[in-house]
């Protein structure tokens, strides 16, 4: 099986269509959480994503939309955007967004948007915040989303641990470690300074994952967010991907 895995779209919709092209070779496209918040199009990603038979999970700002999560941790900027949101979401996408399970496991692997001890919120940025996940994990691989930036963190099969940030290109055969946490980046709202979509892809009969960008219409989707009077902060960002 062919996986395209992709997660943090926050209503992007270019970015989606984007990745979702450069992954059409997949047999099964992945969406680890957080469909919306942030951006213009957050119903048309909703749709889009159904439209493809896209598996998702929840993410905190899915949860938030619906008044399900309390936004007391959210910055500013990202509370605007989630009022707002929560202001767009038909009801229809609303149930559908609330219905999302917050993990899901496969053939060899499981996803979650932030961490298995905490699914929604938690990040998981180093070995210290990766090792309550790994003592959690039920499959070898657990691929992640929620900080927008993609790495791996792996323990060897000598018992230690390593970490590598992933660029575009860059491959990690899973079979070579006994567990790995790999976060696929953002596709909506990248932030390791590059603003290209990120996504990964994972070949379940080779056991090889992969990270991959595609660039998309950046302007369009700020002049949208302008024109929602959404955020400055929000708009300025995508053209950084910070
Ligand atoms: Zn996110």
């Amino acid at each position: 099986m062919l996986y395209g895995i992709i997660a943090d779209v926050h209503g992007n919709l270019e970015a989606l269509e984007s990745a979702l092209e450069k992954l059409a070779s997949a047999d099964k496209i992945l969406c680890l959480g957080d469909v919306v918040g942030y951006g213009p199009n957050p119903n048309e990603c909703i749709q889009k994503l159904r439209d493809v038979g896209a598996v998702c999970i929840a993410g905190n700002h899915d949860r938030a939309a619906t008044g399900d999560l309390d936004t007391q941790w959210f910055n500013e900027y990202a509370k605007k955007a989630i009022d707002w949101t929560g202001a767009q979401l038909t009801e229809e996408n609303k149930h559908y967004l609330k219905g999302l399970p917050l993990t899901l496991e496969f053939e060899d692997f499981q996803v979650v948007h932030g961490s298995l001890r905490q699914p929604l919120e938690e990040y998981i940025l180093n070995l210290a915040d990766a090792l309550p996940t790994f003592a959690l994990m039920t499959r070898p691989v657990c691929f992640i989303g929620h900080s927008h930036q993609p790495f791996c963190l792996a323990k060897n099969k000598d018992g230690n641990y390593g970490g590598r940030i992933l660029a575009d290109g860059d491959e990690f055969l899973v079979d070579d470690y006994e567990q790995a946490i790999i976060n696929v980046g953002g596709v909506g709202q990248p932030r390791d300074g590059d603003p290209r979509a990120c996504f990964g892809i994972y070949n379940s009969n080779n056991k090889l994952f992969s990270l991959s960008r595609s660039i998309y219409d950046i302007s369009a989707v700020q002049k949208k967010m302008k024109a929602a009077n959404l955020p400055q902060k929000l708009i300025d960002r995508l053209a950084r991907g910070n």
